[in-house]
C-alpha cells in the first residue's frame, strides 16, 4: 500500500490494492522528486464563500464596485462533473472569459463527450454536426446512447467491421483554440496554489487573461503539454485534482517546480505550471527540462477487468483556431437489428 501525504491539510491518500509493475516503478519515481502538496475534490455540499462585498478577483485582482460578482464561479469547470466546488474570487468578467476557454476544452472532446456521458449545465450534452448525431436518451430507467449517422452527397460516415464486431465512426469536431484548454487547466491550478506562493505566478495570470501572444515564447514551449490517460471506465464521477510541488533536495534538477493532477469522468490529465519564478533558469534554451509523470492511481485488479488506460500527449501550444479536427470513435456491438 503506498500513503500519499499532504502537506498543507494533512489529508493522507491511501492507495490499496497492487499496481502494475510498470505504474509503481514511474510513481515511485515520480515521489522521489515530487511532494504531495494538497487534494481538491467536489463536495456534497456547497462550501461557504466570502460575501461579495469582501471579493478580490484573483485574476484580474480587482474588486466590488469596479467588477461584479453575481454568478457562481466553478473552480472546476461543470461539462467535468464538478457541482458544488466554487471560488469567491473570480469575477463575473473574468468568469465569461474562463467560459469561452471552457467552451474549448468541451469542443476538444468531440463526440466522446456524449459518450463518455460529460453533464453540462442543463444535464446531456448532445453532438450534432452535418455528418452524425450522437444523443444521450433515457430507455426503461436506463442512459442510452443514440447514434443517428446521416448520409451526406451518399457517402456515410462510419464503417462496419463484421469480423471484429465494431462500428468504426470517422468524425469531425467543432473548432476549438488549443490554448484555451491549457488556459482552463491554468485557472484550475491558479485558482488552488496557496495565497502565499502567488507572487511567484504573475507571469502565468497574466497569460491567463490575456488574447495576442508572443510566438517565441509559446511556440515548441514544453510546458503547454498535457500528459494525458484516458481509462475504459468512468472512475471520477466527481472531479478531484492533486496538487505537486518539487521536493526541495532536488531544487537544482532541471524538472518544473509545480505539477497538477486533474481526474475527471474517465480522464487523467497531468501538466505543469508555466513561467513559475522559481523556474526561470528553465527556460535557458541550454537546458532540457525534464517531465515527471504520475500513472493513474488505480489498481492492477481494475486494470485487468477494463484493460489499460491509453496514454496522449497534447500540445496546447497554439492559440490559432483549430478547424476541422477528425476523430475516430470504435464501438462494439453484440448483435445488430434493424430499426424502422
Ligand atoms: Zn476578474
Amino acid at each position: 500500500m503506498v500513503i500519499l501525504s499532504s502537506k498543507i491539510s494533512g489529508v493522507k491518500i491511501h492507495l490499496n490494492g497492487q499496481f502494475t509493475e510498470e505504474y509503481r516503478i514511474a510513481l515511485e519515481d515520480f515521489t522521489m522528486f515530487y511532494d504531495f502538496i494538497d487534494i481538491t475534490y467536489d463536495p456534497n455540499n456547497k462550501s461557504s464563500l466570502k460575501s461579495k462585498n469582501d471579493r478580490v478577483c484573483r485574476f484580474c485582482q480587482k474588486s466590488s464596485p469596479d467588477v461584479s460578482f453575481k454568478k457562481s464561479a466553478h473552480l472546476i469547470p461543470e461539462f467535468m462533473g464538478n457541482r458544488n466546488l466554487l471560488s469567491d474570487f473570480e469575477c463575473d468578467t473574468c468568469n465569461m472569459k474562463m467560459s469561452r476557454y471552457e467552451d474549448s476544452f468541451a469542443k476538444f472532446f468531440g463526440a466522446d463527450r456524449t459518450f463518455s456521458q460529460m453533464k453540462g449545465k442543463k444535464g446531456s450534452k448532445t453532438f450534432k454536426n452535418s455528418k452524425i448525431e450522437v444523443r444521450e436518451i433515457k430507455e426503461d430507467g436506463k442512459a442510452k446512447i443514440r447514434i443517428t449517422p446521416k448520409l451526406l452527397n451518399g457517402e456515410k460516415c462510419y464503417n462496419i467491421d463484421e469480423d471484429n464486431k465494431s462500428i468504426i465512426i470517422e468524425n469531425t469536431k467543432h473548432s476549438y483554440i488549443p490554448l484555451d484548454i491549457f488556459k482552463v487547466l491554468c485557472k484550475i491550478a491558479f485558482s488552488l496554489i496557496p495565497e502565499s506562493e502567488l507572487e511567484k505566478f504573475e507571469k502565468l495570470r497574466t497569460l491567463i487573461l490575456q488574447n495576442t501572444f508572443d510566438d517565441k515564447i509559446l511556440k515548441g514551449n514544453d510546458f503547454f503539454r498535457a500528459y494525458t490517460f484516458k481509462l475504459n471506465w468512468n472512475e471520477y464521477k466527481r472531479p478531484i485534482v492533486m496538487m505537486f510541488k518539487k521536493r526541495l533536495s532536488y531544487k537544482d534538477q532541471n524538472i518544473p517546480s509545480w505539477t497538477f493532477v486533474l481526474c475527471f469522468n474517465k480522464f487523467v490529465y497531468q501538466f505543469f505550471l508555466p513561467f513559475c519564478e522559481e523556474d526561470n533558469w528553465l527556460y535557458n534554451k541550454s537546458k532540457e527540462v525534464t517531465f515527471k509523470i504520475l500513472p493513474p492511481l488505480i489498481s492492477e485488479e481494475l486494470i485487468l477487468n477494463f484493460g489499460n488506460p491509453t496514454m496522449e500527449i497534447f500540445d496546447f501550444s497554439s492559440y490559432e483556431l483549430l478547424k476541422c479536427e477528425k476523430e475516430k470513435i470504435i464501438l462494439y456491438y453484440e448483435t445488430k437489428a434493424k430499426v424502422e
